[in-house]
This record gives C-alpha cells, sequence and structure tokens, in this order.
C-alpha cells in the first residue's frame, strides 16, 4: 500500500509540473481578476514594493494557487507555499518569515483553518512587516521584536466566512473566484490534452469540459482518466465517442454531476420541499458537513439546482424539473 502512495505522489507532482499553468496566457478565464491583477503588479512593480497582501477565495481547484505562482513569476519573486494547519507554533510562522526576502511572496493555503494564537502574530507581521515573539514564561518572559522584510501574504480559503474580521481586514485585495465556463474549461482542457501529447478533438475537450463542475482541477482529472481510455484503445487522439464512454465508464452524469452531487439532490428531492438541515445530510451521506459546504454545495448552488434557506437547504424547481425530465435520473436511480 506504501508503494501504490507514494506512486500517486509521484504521478501527482508530474502532474502539476507539467499542466500548471505558469503565465497569464496559459492561465484561462477569470478575466476580472487577471485584469485587477495585472493593473495591481504593473503598479507595485514601478514604485519598486512589495505587492499588498491578496486574499482568494472559492471552492477548491479553481486556480488559487495557481494564481499565487503566477504572481509572483511576474513579480520576479521567491514563493513559499505552506497551508495553515502545518503553522502550529508560533516558532513554526517565525521561521518562516525569517527566511524570505523583500519582496518575496508566503503562500497560505486553508487559512480560515489558522489558529487565534498564529492569527495575533500575523496581524503586527502583515501589518508593520515586525514579529513580536514572547520567549519564556512567566516572570522572566521576554518579548522579542524582529524587523521582517516587505512580503507580499496570498492567503488561500475555500470559507470567507470562517475567516476571522481582524485577519480579513488586513488583505489588501480580496478576490472571489468563479466557476469556469464550459467553453473556458474546453480551452483548458485542449491546452492540457497538448501538453500530455494526447490532441483531444474540439467535441471531446467539449465535452470533458460540460461534466467538469466549472472545475479546471476535475476537466484535468476526468482528461487524464480519457486519456487512458484512448490509450489502451490504440487512439493517437481523444475522439468524442470515446470521451463519451469514458466519462460514463467514470460515473460523471450528463450534466457534469458526480454520484455524490446525484445522491444529494435525490435526497433533497425526496424531502418535498421541507428544507434539510446541514447535520442531516451529512448523517444521511455519510459525508462530512465542511465537504458538503466547500466542495459539493457552491456547483450546485451557482447553478440554480439547490438553494440555502435560514431553515436548511431545498431543491430548485430547477432540480425537481429535471428528475421529472429524468435528465439527471437516467440510469441512476
Ligand atoms: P486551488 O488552489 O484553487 O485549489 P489550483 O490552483 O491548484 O486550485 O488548480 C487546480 C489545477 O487546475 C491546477 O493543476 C492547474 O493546472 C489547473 N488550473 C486552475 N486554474 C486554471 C486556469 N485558469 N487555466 C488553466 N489551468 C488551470
Amino acid at each position: 500500500e506504501r508503494m501504490v502512495e507514494i506512486e500517486r505522489f509521484d504521478e501527482e507532482v508530474s502532474y502539476e509540473v507539467t499542466l500548471r499553468p505558469s503565465s497569464w496566457d496559459e492561465y484561462i478565464g477569470q478575466e476580472k481578476i487577471k485584469k485587477n491583477l495585472k493593473v495591481f503588479i504593473e503598479a507595485s512593480r514601478r514604485r519598486e514594493e512589495a505587492l499588498d497582501h491578496i486574499l482568494f477565495f472559492g471552492p477548491p481547484g479553481l486556480g488559487k494557487t495557481t494564481l499565487a505562482n503566477i504572481i509572483a513569476s511576474e513579480m520576479h519573486t521567491n514563493i513559499k507555499t505552506t497551508a495553515a494547519p502545518m503553522i502550529e507554533k508560533a516558532g513554526d510562522l517565525a521561521a518562516l518569515l525569517t527566511n524570505i526576502e523583500e519582496g518575496d511572496i508566503l503562500f497560505i493555503d486553508e487559512i480560515h483553518r489558522m489558529s487565534p494564537a498564529i492569527e495575533e502574530i500575523l496581524y503586527p507581521a502583515m501589518e508593520d512587516f515586525r514579529l513580536d515573539i514572547i520567549i519564556g514564561s512567566g516572570p522572566a518572559a521576554q518579548t522579542v521584536k524582529i524587523d521582517l522584510p516587505r512580503f507580499t501574504l496570498i492567503g488561500a480559503t475555500t470559507r470567507a466566512g470562517m475567516l476571522s474580521n481582524p485577519l480579513r481586514e488586513r488583505f489588501g485585495m480580496h478576490f472571489r473566484m468563479q466557476f469556469y465556463t464550459p467553453e473556458e474549461l474546453a480551452k483548458i482542457v485542449s491546452q492540457a490534452s497538448h501538453k500530455l501529447e494526447k490532441p483531444s478533438k474540439a467535441e471531446a475537450a467539449h465535452e470533458i469540459a460540460r461534466r467538469s463542475r466549472g472545475t479546471p482541477r476535475i476537466a484535468l482529472r476526468l482528461l487524464k482518466r480519457v486519456r487512458d481510455f484512448s490509450e489502451v484503445a490504440n487512439e493517437n487522439e481523444v475522439t468524442l465517442e470515446r470521451a463519451r464512454y469514458a466519462l460514463d465508464e467514470l460515473g460523471v452524469n450528463d450534466l457534469g454531476f458526480d454520484e455524490q452531487d446525484i445522491r444529494l439532490l435525490e435526497l433533497l428531492v425526496s424531502a418535498k420541499n421541507k428544507p434539510m438541515g446541514l447535520s442531516t445530510i451529512g448523517a444521511a451521506l455519510s459525508e462530512d458537513e465542511g465537504t458538503i459546504e466547500d466542495v459539493l454545495e457552491p456547483y450546485l448552488i451557482a447553478n440554480g439546482y439547490i438553494e440555502r434557506t435560514a431553515r436548511g437547504r431545498i431543491a430548485t424547481p430547477k432540480c425537481y424539473e429535471h428528475f421529472k425530465l429524468g435528465g439527471i435520473t437516467q440510469g441512476l436511480f
């Protein structure tokens, strides 16, 4: 099992290296964010100053980490990447911050999971580029002040609502990531399939895009699996027929819902217009409540299939309509 894990890790790394866009040209979509960032990057480059702190929020797989890396390359600076749960002690943060150079970027993923004690240390670091570290305890305790180079903190979170106000306010720029349109995802799929040396026919790229929940990470994962089917069938390119066949085999239905989406929608439809609480849904699907809120719901809400009300989640008329027409139920119930 260890071997399998290691292999998987290797695969993940090489996939990230080859498919992650490294320039604005390759970064498809999110046009508003790109346009604004280009202006802010240009302005701070002209002033020869570090970029203001940036917060990205939105569901996983929409390109937050990728953006942070492109910003670093545009600013010609180094980037250090970590995730909030990895910063357990004040010393962990101090080690990160004292090891960076003027203008460098510190990228902290899952920033809503930062412990309050670490947040307290981060505030003066973000605002005044100063670390106040308490050494020792009791009467012998001393505060040591360390000056830091001016750096840029880029935070990413799937839950803007879980960020404390003081932390949120210390970011000079806030960007909400949008789900991608099928056209944008088709471009991402085409671009990636060229890099993977297995070009996709335009209709095949569009088919994969349409079924990827508006999310590049999912589109790329599906592309890789579809490519396997093409490989085994000795085909040099990904055709529409092969894409359709592979996606059906993978359990991704025609509207791009995966099995978990369908279970959630089925559950809500069965409640017959009665709102259902998050904990009930979690128990019924044996799924973590956080995953339901961060991963499952955003896409279904953005596309108008479910609504969040004060009393719970409810299926929309559009959702009932699809069930009636058999659209999302085909062969799955
Ligand atoms: P997040 O940090 O939001 O979870 P990532 O930045 O890790 O998402 O993106 C997931 C994958 O999707 C990356 O491997 C990247 O290659 C791809 N990707 C994300 N956004 C784009 C985009 N706008 N254009 C092309 N590829 C993208």
